[in-house]
């Protein structure tokens, strides 16, 4: 079997960024390792049980703060 190191397709870890191989064998796929993958879907968990609140008072750069 011939190696092409040209021919393997990398990609960066959602998570940390770090540039892995994308091996049909890791499971982790897109991640560098199963904790990034952990770690982002807990994200997205919290993410989707946050509901995102809009405050309206957020933009205001008229207080009254003197
Ligand atoms: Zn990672």
């Amino acid at each position: 079997m011939n190696a092409a190191p040209g021919k393997v397709r990398k990609v960066n870890c959602p998570q940390c960024g770090a540039v892995i191989a994308w091996d049909p064998g890791n499971p982790s796929r897109p991640f560098c390792s199963e904790r990034c993958r952990l770690i982002d879907l807990g994200q997205w968990a919290t993410e989707a049980y946050r509901i995102p609140q809009e405050r309206p008072d957020e933009g205001q750069a008229e207080t009254d703060e003197r």
